[in-house]
C-alpha cells in the first residue's frame, strides 16, 4: 500500500479509519429491527473512509501521485 499524504495539514503517516454512524445504534437496530440493522450496517461499511491521523481531514492523496508530490512541496 502506498503512503498517503494529507492535503489539509501535509502530514504523512498512518491514516485512521473513520466509520460514520454509531455502533450503539447499529446494535439496537439489529436487536429490534432486523432489516434496518442490515441496511445501517451496509451504509456504515460503504461510507467508511480513511482520514488523516493528525487533523482528521478526509483529504488524503497517495504520496507517489502528482497531486501527492505537489502537496508535499507545498508543506516543505
Ligand atoms: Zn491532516
Amino acid at each position: 500500500m502506498s503512503q498517503l499524504i494529507c492535503s489539509n495539514c501535509g502530514s504523512v503517516g498512518t491514516p485512521k479509519t473513520v466509520t460514520k454512524g454509531s455502533t450503539l445504534i447499529e446494535v439496537l437496530l439489529w436487536l429490534f429491527f432486523f432489516i434496518p440493522g442490515v441496511i445501517y450496517s451496509i451504509w456504515r461499511l460503504t461510507t467508511r473512509t480513511k482520514a488523516c491521523g493528525s487533523c482528521g481531514a478526509e483529504k488524503l492523496v497517495p504520496l507517489n501521485s502528482p497531486m501527492g508530490k505537489k502537496v508535499q512541496n507545498d508543506f516543505k
